[in-house]
């Protein structure tokens, strides 16, 4: 690569162009993000735009006609994905991608997915605004079904474009209705004729909301996300003995809730144990017969650990076999333990995470570098492009909440790091 005169080029058209006009404009993101929340909202000032109903429709019919008057053609594959193409100086070059996703799920925030889909409209706009060219062409992209609300599992679209999942296997998925995605996406009218996936974009950037607390809390405008965590998820039940709550003597007692108590601790510490990206979580706990004067006699219950690094990934499994072990010989119990999912960790590229860097530096915005706990489309284009996202903060952390919100300078900020980031990715042209 070469980086050096690229980035040169770049300097002096900065150097040559200073103030508003590197900005994008804040301003229209944020009426477009308003635009998009009246499609489709939630009944607590949120949004419920499900992945392949009529209202996801009206949203991608809304981001199409504003595409198509930023002078883009928009193609549509056979998932649905939509790419929103401005054309490069030399065509034949692949294109820089920039997106995210416009559903939402049913009690969803305005902004998770949609920031990053509309940031990089904003980034259209403001080339043409500036009346700059780029050598490489930019497509922004909206992904079919991130959320899996609808149609478990999500990132459909860009799983699919990745090579993970077939398009059978994405048509195939049904709704709590037994309707199928294949039949929705036509019903809708997207279901493109072009091949999903199959080619290689030059890079791809993601600009999402955090999801989180860390860069409010830290106070930090941009996180430069480096890894994406890794993730296994298990389902295990104890087993012990069923008997009477008043006759059954202490020291007698089989009692499989005692042994899932301690295995929720462990857990908890086993996380604790490997701060700061290492978390823990026990969220579905069975017991049986669940009656207040039995011993329970069985317990299912689902453990998920997350982290960046897959060797300290697969140390926490190790450190939670070792605790049910123990726990099993304490309590006289039996344990089976079944790994449901595994998601290798990701890395994203050096390169375009350096893009990113760079660009909140130039911009003057303070950044930390940051691993995305939660799963995003960049994680499966990370698998065929070098891939990079850009984190701005929300309030509290919260998301997947009607509650879910920003400020619009966070919005502003985010939007002008990845516009940055993609400009001098597709190369500016003098
Ligand atoms: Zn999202």
């Amino acid at each position: 690569m070469t980086v050096r005169s690229e980035s040169s080029v770049w300097e002096k058209r900065l150097a040559a162009a200073p103030g508003n006009n590197i900005k994008v404009n804040g301003e229209r993101l944020w009426e477009s993000l308003m635009e998009m929340a009246k499609v489709g909202p939630g009944v607590k000032g949120g949004s419920n735009r499900l992945a392949l109903t009529d209202v996801d429709r009206q949203g991608r019919d809304l981001f199409k006609s504003w595409c198509e008057a930023a002078g883009c053609t928009v193609a549509v594959d056979t998932i649905g994905s939509m790419f929103a193409r401005r054309p490069g100086t030399d065509e034949l070059l692949p294109p820089v991608m920039v997106g995210s996703h416009l559903d939402t799920q049913p009690t969803g925030g305005k902004y998770d997915g949609v920031l990053g889909v509309l940031s990089g409209l904003e980034i259209v706009r403001t080339l043409n605004d500036l009346g700059i060219r780029t050598k490489h062409p930019i497509e922004v992209v909206n992904w079919t079904n991130e959320e899996g609300s609808r149609f478990a599992p999500g990132t459909t679209g860009s799983s699919t474009f990745a090579g993970i999942h077939t398009q059978d296997f994405a048509y195939g998925l049904k709704d709590a209705d037994g309707k199928t995605f294949g039949e929705e996406l036509k019903r809708i009218g997207y279901a493109g004729d072009v091949p999903a996936g199959g080619r290689r974009p030059k890079a791809y950037f993601e600009l999402h909301i955090e999801q989180g607390p860390i860069l409010e809390e830290e106070g930090v405008d941009i996180g430069v996300v480096t890894h994406g965590q890794g993730q296994r998820w298990f389902e295990i039940a104890f087993t012990g003995f069923e008997g009477h709550a008043g006759s059954t003597p202490m020291p007698r007692r089989r009692d499989a809730l005692v042994g899932a108590a301690k295995l929720v601790t462990a857990v908890n510490e086993i996380a604790l144990k490997n701060p700061p990206d290492a978390v823990g979580t026990v969220g579905v706990l069975k017991t049986y017969p669940g009656s207040p004067n039995v011993i329970p006699g069985s317990v299912s219950m689902t453990v998920e650990f997350r982290h960046p690094v897959d060797t300290t990934l697969a140390e926490m499994k190790e450190a939670m076999s070792k605790a049910i072990e123990t726990i099993c010989a304490e309590n006289k119990l039996t344990a089976e333990v079944e790994e449901v999912f595994y998601y290798a960790p990701v890395a994203f590229d050096r390169d375009c995470v350096s893009a990113v860097r760079r660009a909140a530096e130039r911009l003057g915005y303070s950044h930390r570098d940051m691993v995305s706990g939660a799963g995003h489309d960049a994680c499966y284009i990370a698998r065929v492009a070098p891939t990079a996202m850009v984190f701005c903060p929300c309030v509290d952390g919260i998301s997947h909440n009607e509650a879910e919100e920003i400020h619009p300078e966070w919005a502003t900020a985010g939007a002008e790091v990845l516009f940055h980031a993609v400009v001098e990715t597709a190369e500016i042209v003098e």
